[in-house]
């Protein structure tokens, strides 16, 4: 019996260290991988106006994929050589996991806890942390909010900062971005806790709520891949490409359509 429940626990060991793998999945490499099918597929999102939305006729627009089409033309040689998979900031994760995605280029920030699950790219943004209020509101900072209610997106920085820096106050949750501007508007929650960035895309379209100048927080922007030694390659060429659009001043200039600054 003991015998039997070793063999077991040396299989699972095997299969759970990789050595059960196929020649092929040990030597994947993800770059190789995009080549050979000739398309990247990029998780973007469709509630973050101007980072990642959706035009009247259901085009992805926005900073984000925009990127993704500047990579797609380094990588593969052409911009239209891409394919938008739509994620939220609580699928995200899960989506390049399951391998319904190559990378995500969707407002996502680096942070130590995200290091130990994903790769990143250098970051190709920065955004901070702020506070969306209804015009008129007594609410004008972070502190305001003890004992009230914030609304948040699930899966973004601001519920996991919100939940350990402000611990008195109440916290209704999101799946998009849409969702949380409409609870705003009903009274559901005194503010939106998220970037300046997608904030500031709401209050650009609705002069009834207004976007407090404070700052908490640094949001270093990147793009998004599985953790591993097959994202390497890609990674490192993801890297080319942003530094040299930037310096080239095309980043800056695919800003400008979008206003972002
Ligand atoms: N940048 C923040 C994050 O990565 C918030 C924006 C978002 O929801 O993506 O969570």
């Amino acid at each position: 019996m003991f015998k039997k429940i070793l063999t077991v626990m040396l299989l699972v060991l095997f299969v759970c260290c990789g050595c059960g793998k196929k020649k092929e999945e040990i030597t994947a490499n993800d770059l190789n991988e995009i080549v050979k099918r000739d398309v990247i597929t990029v998780g973007v999102r469709t509630d973050a106006y101007p980072f990642g939305y959706l035009d009247k006729k259901g085009h992805y627009k926005g900073y984000d994929p925009a990127i993704a089409r500047v990579i797609a033309r380094g990588i593969l040689g052409s911009d239209k050589k891409v394919k938008f998979v739509t994620v939220t900031a609580s699928d995200r994760m899960m989506k390049l996991y399951s391998g319904d995605v190559d990378m995500v280029i969707a407002t996502m920030s680096v942070t130590p806890k995200r290091r130990q699950l994903l790769d990143f790219s250098d970051p190709y943004y920065v955004a901070g942390q702020a506070l969306l209020v209804k015009k008129g509101s007594k609410i004008r900072t972070l502190q305001d909010l003890n004992k009230k209610r914030a609304i948040i997106v699930f899966g973004s920085t601001s519920e996991n900062s919100l939940r350990t820096a402000m611990p008195t106050v109440g916290i209704i949750g999101y799946r998009t971005y849409a969702e949380a501007y409409k609870a705003l508007k009903q009274g559901k929650g005194s503010a939106i806790v998220s970037d300046d960035t997608i904030l500031l895309g709401m209050a650009l379209k609705d002069p009834t709520v207004e976007l407090l100048p404070k700052r908490y927080t640094k949001e270093p922007y990147a793009v998004a891949f599985r953790k591993g030694p097959e994202s390497k390659d890609l990674i490192r060429a993801v890297n080319f490409i942003i530094e040299s659009e930037t310096k080239n001043g095309n980043l800056k200039k695919l800003r400008e359509n979008y206003n972002i600054k």
